[in-house]
């Protein structure tokens, strides 16, 4: 079993969407950077990563790389779970926050879980994503830009093969080599 974390900022600017777990959201300002700037996708694939050992997304996507101007960061995190896929990991769960003072993040949250949750192709229990403001103070409390936090668990395809074979032990005829 293994643990990461990501973290990741971005600026909020005019004339740019706001995109946040895939899910588009109405608001007079958006978040610059040389992708589509989906901060919250960030953080998730760097906590994946991590949890990997596998560097940052910086590593795998870098923002110098015109491959990636304006890239959907859904995408990238679909290239993210082959990476994980080929290390034998299987996710456990994940839990990220969004820290934004505006706009209101609630009538959205359902939509990125499913769209997160889908991406990497797991059940959306497995996925849980909250916002929360930081009363006005700092950077995200002046609305210059937004922050997001990602946890993750990964668990290793070894312990799923263990629990297999114990399972078909119990149930044995006793004439299987794994008696
Ligand atoms: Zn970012």
């Amino acid at each position: 079993m293994r643990i990461g974390m990501g973290y990741d900022v971005h600026k909020l600017v005019p004339d740019r969407k706001l995109i946040l777990g895939g899910v588009e959201i109405p608001y007079e300002l958006g978040l610059l950077g040389h992708s589509d700037a989906d901060c919250l996708t960030h953080a998730i694939m760097d906590s994946l990563l991590g949890a990997a050992a596998k560097g940052d997304i910086g590593k795998h996507f870098p923002d110098t790389d015109e491959k990636y101007k304006g890239a959907d960061s859904i995408e990238l995190l679909k290239e993210v779970r082959n990476i994980i896929d080929k290390e034998n990991y299987i996710i456990g769960n994940i839990d990220a926050t969004i820290i934004a003072q505006k706009p209101k993040m609630a009538p959205y949250i359902e939509a990125m879980r499913k769209c997160i949750a889908e991406a990497l192709m797991i059940d959306i229990s497995r996925v849980n994503i909250k916002a929360t403001t930081e009363e006005g103070l700092g950077f995200t409390g002046e609305g210059l830009g937004i922050s997001c936090q990602s946890i993750c668990l990964l668990e290793t395809v070894d312990n799923y093969a263990y629990m297999d074979v114990t399972a078909e032990k119990q149930s044995c005829c006793g004439n299987c080599p794994l008696k």
